[in-house]
């Protein structure tokens, strides 16, 4: 457990217009063309519940050839979107020349993107950058599910002299093909949270979803494990956008979605114990989903030697199986009688299914 030095709170970030909590950021993934953002801004202001406006300038694409933003042009927008609405303005910055820019017009709050805080060289680089600015920091998770990376670049930057910092939670990206375009893993930034009790953590149900279709039950979870805030993709005309078009909403989109939403009161902090059952929950689920990953592999394991006769049960290879994962097992500090036993109910089972298979 330990604290940020000198954090403060998100309602304090700014003496005038402060930011309102929960904190809602809104905005498209990409600001693309002028009316593009200012109209979403207007629409965003007059909805009342929303304190910042998102956009991003330079975009991470994965392959070159993909629109890479409008920089420098949309911090001009950016900076529009302030004098009209009054929203404060954040974008995302990945190099020393982003933040030169960004500062030079005024944006409020930057974030730094997923792809950029896994790589702690590139972090520090930044960090030195902060040393002559004091704006505030959003530090998404990096995109591998490693809290050291997370929690490393935050310290970083907070040494950097930053005391107005918040963590974003968008999620990890997922080894199999699921529902969500990331997975959230939440016991990650509820261990982040435990670790760090001053970080205020906001979410970003739009990168966890990847579609609209889940922003809603993202988002109330988020709101029930006690985040700070939501960071959600809005867009005038989500069809038309460059950039993240099946999860982004409509202005109209996000008014109803807020209104759905059920803010509980967030003076009263999870206790411990919820808290830790949280992370038992995501746990279990995780582990009931590699189980059946296990089954699914198993199955395909006992057509093969269906189709070329080989006996189900392999001497050698559960000797093998029960000797790697002990050693392992122990390493990780498990009882050696409690590993051989759920081995041997998952290999029944396992048995039991491939003799379905073989026998049908
Ligand atoms: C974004 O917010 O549009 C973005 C690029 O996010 P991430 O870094 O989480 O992928
Ligand atoms: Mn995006």
């Amino acid at each position: 457990m330990s604290n940020l030095h000198n954090i403060i709170p998100i309602d304090k970030w700014f003496t005038t217009n402060s930011l309102k909590t929960p904190l809602i950021i809104a905005g498209p993934c990409s600001a693309e063309s002028e009316y593009q953002v200012l109209e979403t801004a207007k629409k965003l202001a007059e909805i009342g519940k929303i304190s910042v406006f998102r956009a991003g300038a330079w975009k991470p694409r994965t392959r070159p050839g993909n629109f890479e933003g409008m920089g420098e042009k949309a911090l001009v927008w950016l900076k529009k979107v302030k004098q009209e609405t009054g929203l404060r303005v954040c974008t995302e910055v990945a190099t020393v020349e982003h933040i030169h820019k960004a500062i030079e017009y005024n944006i409020d709050i930057l974030w730094i993107g997923a792809r950029t805080v896994a790589n702690p060289f590139a972090i520090q680089v930044l960090a030195d950058a902060f040393l002559q600015y004091d704006v505030p920091i959003l530090i998404k998770n990096p995109i591998n599910p490693d809290i050291e990376l997370w929690q490393g670049a935050i310290e970083r930057i907070n040494r950097a002299g930053i005391n107005r910092i918040a963590a974003i939670h968008r999620g990890f990206y997922p080894f199999e093909k699921t529902n969500l375009r990331n997975v959230p893993k939440w016991e990650i930034p509820i261990e982040l949270k435990t670790r760090i009790h001053n970080l205020p953590i906001i979410g970003d149900p739009s990168h966890i979803s990847g579609s609209t279709k889940y922003l809603k039950d993202i988002s109330q979870k988020a709101l029930d494990i006690n985040f700070d805030g939501l960071m959600i993709e809005t867009h005038i005309n989500p069809k038309e956008a460059l950039s993240d078009a099946k999860q982004q909403l409509t202005p109209k989109g996000l008014e109803n979605l807020l209104n759905e939403l059920i803010f509980r009161k967030n003076n009263v902090s999870l206790k411990e114990i919820e808290i830790l059952r949280e992370q038992i929950d995501s746990i279990d689920n995780q582990l009931l989903e590699m189980l059946a990953k296990r089954m699914e592999v198993i199955e395909k394991i006992g057509a093969y030697k269906k189709e070329n006769n080989i006996t189900i049960f392999q001497l050698r290879r559960w000797e093998q199986i029960i000797k790697t994962r002990n050693k392992f097992g122990e390493s990780l500090g498990l009882d050696k009688n409690f590993i051989k036993k759920i081995l041997q109910i998952i290999h029944k089972e396992s048995i039991i299914n491939q003799d379905k298979i073989i026998n049908k």
